[in-house]
Formats: C-alpha cells, structure tokens, sequence
C-alpha cells in the first residue's frame, strides 16, 4: 500500500509529517534518470500529465462551471499551444530525469486535432533502463468512439475514462452539456473492442447531485473487466464553490458497496498510487477510491505537470508554473531546458492536500482544465 500521511492538525509544522526537506537544493546539471531527481520531500519525478489544451466540449460544475466558463471566456489562442515536436522534446527531457508514466490530459484532449499523432511522437520513448514509458489518457469519452481505434493504433496503452452519473438526468446535472450516457458507454465499449483493457471509469462523487448513483454505477461495471473509481470531490480551481459538505468521504462509498458485494483491500499496485484498490469478494473485478481530501497522499506525490502553454506545475492546486515553452521558443537548448526542470523540482515543497485542513495553503489556485488532472 502507498504510505498515507495523516492530514495535519493546525497546530503541527508540516515538516514534522514528511521527512525534512534538505537544505538549499543542490543543482544536477542534468539527470541521467538512473538517479531519481528528488524534491525537497526526496519525493522523486515519476509521472508527468501533459495537458494538450484548456477547452473542453463539458462544462462540469466541479471543472468548468459555465458562469465562469462562459462563451465570452479567453481561453488559449491556438499559437501559444505547444506544437506536438514541442511537447515530445520536453517530454523526451522529462523522460531522461526519471519520469516512467506520462498521462494525456485536459481539458477535453481528444478535441486536440490528430491527439493520435502525438501518442504516435510518445510511444517510443524509452526510459534511461530501456524500458517503454507508460502512456495513459484520461477522456470524459464523449469523443471516444469516433478516436479509441486511432489511439490505440498510435501506441496508447492505458485508457482512463470520466463518467459521473449512469442516469442521464444526473450525468447532465453534473457536465451541463448536451451529451448523453449511452455515447460515453458506446465509447468505452468501443476502446474495449479495439484492445484496451482494465479501462478505469472515474466518478468525482459530490454529495446531494450524484451519490445515490454510487450503487448502480459499482452494479453496472462489476465483472465488466473496467475498474469503476470514486473520486473524493475536490477544492480545485477558484470557480467550483466547493464545500466540505459536499465531500462523500470515500470510506462511506467503500461501505455503501460492501454492504451489498462485499469488498476486500488489496496492495498498491506501486508507490505512489493515488487510488486505494478494493476488490468484490466473489471475485468480479476491481474498484478503486481517489481520497485526496480525506487521506491526502501527498507524501508519495511524484507527479509534474506541463500546461497547454508549456508551463510545469509540481501541485494540482499550484497558484503558478514555471515557463518553459516561452525559453524553449527563445532557443534554449536541452541541457538549458533540463536545468529548469531539475531546478524546479528540486526547490519543490507541495503538499496542498496536507495542508487543507490546517487552513494553511495560499492564494489564487490554477484551474484543473490547464494543467490538466
Ligand atoms: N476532460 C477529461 C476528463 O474529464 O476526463 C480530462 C481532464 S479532467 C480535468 C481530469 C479528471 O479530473 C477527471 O476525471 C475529472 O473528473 C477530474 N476532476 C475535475 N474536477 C474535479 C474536482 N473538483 N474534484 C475531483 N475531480 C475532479
Ligand atoms: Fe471538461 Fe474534464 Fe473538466 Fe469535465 S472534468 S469540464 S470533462 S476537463
Ligand atoms: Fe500532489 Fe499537490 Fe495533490 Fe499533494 S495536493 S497529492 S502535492 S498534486
């Protein structure tokens, strides 16, 4: 299991609960990848979610709510979106200084124009041991239709897909867009066709719009091969008006489920997963729970993201990125490029989560469709 760090009584330095961060970060050149580069935490660079733009076609009142996101919204003009050989050299840099896991994101990334050609850019990235990157995608699946095959095709190896509601009344409720259930189900069950296996079917839970759908959602996708994960409804963003109220906790979602298929914990996969995995007793398949308010896991956080823009946030609720499009479109070559992501993580001391419920974290947060999930 991943080492969940209790969230911090107001009263108790952070430090005190995560190993103490080391001095002043010395600088590494340049990473070989083979030395993890490691935050101020010793929490290493492992994942990077790459956002591929800020539009979205779903107007989720948790992500996007249309009062803030309106039609008069300024959203990126197309020339300040990294290019796809843009986006592949930082990866590539990335890559090099120990990421392992690179996660498509949004935004709505399959309204990105020819997303397959990027995948195809991204699936032969080799880490410094030789082995494949895994690339994932995270989709609301409305589009997924018409792109799993091409994706598929280009080298995607794991598929990750948001579905809030099972009833279409509900579903809208939550995405205020004009799309039903069955095209999203049509696309998982496509994307299933075409080769993608143990598909995860997230559902950010919030209470009194969609909880009475945790039941029949677990019913629906128990022993379909898919693992249905219940997201704990976060304060992301500045324009969700997000209350505590409104959290489900996940220990409730994992009892609703038990007391009618009873559930068993299983092991993480690996460090640093952020969902907890719970399998049905009679051997049906899987179910995971994502409780970052509740139990923050930001000791074991090893995830970096690129923005649409190109800028690299270390935190989900970070209030400002480093730029690294603006120097990579000056010129700077690879090893300049390199230097501003090891100084960057090394200087990293993120753990919003943890210090939620303290009431201690700052400031203006970005919102979650630019830097992406
Ligand atoms: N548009 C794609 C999608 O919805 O899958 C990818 C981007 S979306 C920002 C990534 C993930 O963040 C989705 O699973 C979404 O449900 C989740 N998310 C967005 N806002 C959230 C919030 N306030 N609390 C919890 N999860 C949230
Ligand atoms: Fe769009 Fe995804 Fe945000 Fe919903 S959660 S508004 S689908 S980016
Ligand atoms: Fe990672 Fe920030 Fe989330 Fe903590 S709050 S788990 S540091 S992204």
């Amino acid at each position: 299991m991943a080492t969940h760090i209790p969230i911090f009584p107001a009263s108790v330095p952070v430090s005190a609960h995560i190993s103490t961060p080391a001095p002043a970060a010395t600088i590494i050149p340049s990473g070989d990848g083979t030395t993890p580069l490691r935050d101020t935490f010793q929490r290493p660079l492992r994942d990077l979610r790459i956002s591929v733009t800020d539009r979205c076609n779903f107007r989720c009142t948790y992500c996007m709510p249309r009062e803030t996101f309106g039609s008069d919204y300024a959203f990126l003009p197309h020339s300040a979106l990294l290019r796809f050989e843009e986006i592949t050299r930082l990866a590539k840099l990335f890559v090099a200084q120990g990421v392992q896991k690179i996660r498509i994101t949004g935004g709505e990334p399959l309204l990105r124009k020819e997303l397959e050609k990027l995948i195809e850019m991204l699936a032969v990235l080799q880490t410094p041991e030789g082995k494949s990157v895994e690339l994932t995608l995270t989709t609301n699946g409305a589009l997924l239709q018409k792109k799993a095959r091409l994706l598929k095709e280009a080298g995607l190896t794991r598929l990750t897909v948001s579905l809030d509601a099972l009833d279409d009344t509900v579903f809208r409720a939550m995405n205020d867009a004009d799309y039903s259930v069955a095209e999203v189900l049509q696309g998982i069950n496509t994307a299933h066709a075409v080769g993608f296996e143990n598909i995860k079917i997230n559902m950010v839970v919030k209470r009194g719009t969609n909880d009475q759908e945790i039941l029949p959602f677990a019913r629906h996708f128990k022993g379909s091969g898919h693992i249905a994960r219940f997201i704990e409804y976060m304060d992301v963003g500045n324009s969700n008006q997000w209350q505590l109220e409104h959290v489900v906790p996940s220990r409730d979602v994992i009892a609703r489920i038990h007391a009618e298929f009873p559930l068993t914990s299983l092991d993480a996969n690996y460090t640093g997963e952020v969902a907890e995995r719970w399998r049905y007793v009679d051997g049906s398949g899987e179910i995971g729970v994502i409780s970052s308010v509740t139990q923050p896991f930001c000791g074991d956080c090893t995830r970096a993201r690129l923005s649409t823009e190109g800028k690299l946030f270390t935190c989900l609720f970070a209030s400002h990125g480093v730029d690294l499009g603006a120097p990579l479109r000056q010129g700077s070559d690879d090893a300049q490029l390199q230097n501003i992501i090891t100084r960057c993580w090394q200087a990293r001391d993120d753990r919003y989560s943890m210090l939620r419920s303290s009431g201690l974290q700052d400031g203006k947060k970005i919102e979650m469709s630019y830097i992406g999930g």
